[in-house]
């Protein structure tokens, strides 16, 4: 008779007394069973957990990958707007080139030769945002480049509305700049602007952008104006019957400033029309 292991369930008094008696083998094998049970369970939760942290782990990937590729979409439409904005930037170059013509005496020289493709998976977004930055440095050097033109331009605009061109009125030409006989003695005397011969009352303009500084009555110019244009430039009319502005007038190229007349050593009515370039008149001939 193999050995045995019996169990006695003892319940409250007045009830029966139970019995269970199991064979060795029996009960080890019982214990097996619910140790092996126990492990599979074990195993399979684990298992489980680690699925759960797999699909977690999955999902962030996914989020990150759909960041990185707006990331990448964005970078890409940086780069497309500058390459826009480079494209803007050659085009204003090519029109300050003309503008300045091709015998200009400055050179501008501007970064040429960017662009090429640009890769663009993930792997290569640090050297897509290089060149982006490459991109932006290029144009903010063209930009500075452009900048420094324009202000050459703009110089040169203005240089070119302060200087004299062009006839102060209507008349023809009775005497020119140079030495001369004086009208008044034997002697030669120098003549430092031109005299336009003209009926009184015909309107002298100014022939430049500039201040009037002087608009009076002197013995030698009779009734004159003198406006200082800038750059070194002073233009002076004289022998006017009529005075139309005054000291401190700005005026335009163009502007009515004097009548033509005969006032001061005058010998006709014709306007005395006088250039001087630093103080030293200049023969405004080269000027009409
Ligand atoms: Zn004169």
């Amino acid at each position: 008779m193999s050995r045995r292991f019996t169990f006695l369930y003892i319940p409250d008094s007045g009830k029966k007394t139970r019995r269970i008696s199991i064979s060795h083998p029996l009960l080890y094998s019982a214990l097996t069973l619910i140790l092996i049970g126990s492990a599979a369970m074990g195993w399979v939760i684990t298992d489980y957990n680690r699925l759960q942290f797999d699909q977690q782990h999955f999902n962030d990937l996914l989020v990150e990958n759909s960041e990185q590729r707006q990331k990448l979409s964005q970078l890409g439409r940086d780069l497309d707007g500058l390459r826009r904005e480079m494209i803007i930037l050659s085009d204003a170059n090519a029109q300050i080139q003309g503008t300045l013509g091709s015998g200009s005496e400055k050179e501008i020289n501007l970064p040429v030769g960017i662009g090429g493709s640009i890769e663009t998976s993930p792997a290569d977004m640090t050297l897509l945002q290089q060149q982006i930055n490459d991109l932006r440095l290029a144009i903010d050097l063209r930009r500075d480049s452009q900048e420094e033109v324009r202000n050459l331009l703009n110089d040169k605009h203005s240089l070119a509305l302060a200087t004299p061109s062009g006839w102060p009125t209507k008349g023809w030409l009775t005497s020119y700049f140079g030495v001369r006989a004086s009208p008044y003695s034997d002697q030669e005397k120098m003549h430092e602007g031109l005299d336009i011969a003209a009926n009184t009352g015909t309107l002298v303009t100014a022939t430049a952008d500039g201040v009037v500084v002087k608009s009076t009555t002197e013995p030698g110019f009779g009734k004159v104006v003198m406006i200082d244009h800038g750059y070194g430039y002073r233009t002076i009319f004289g022998h006017n019957s009529k005075l139309l502005v005054k000291a401190g007038t700005r005026v335009k190229r163009g502007d009515k400033i004097a009548e033509v007349g005969n006032t001061g050593r005058s010998t006709g009515s014709h306007l005395h029309y006088e250039i001087r370039l630093n103080g030293v008149p200049i023969n405004p001939r080269k000027l009409l």
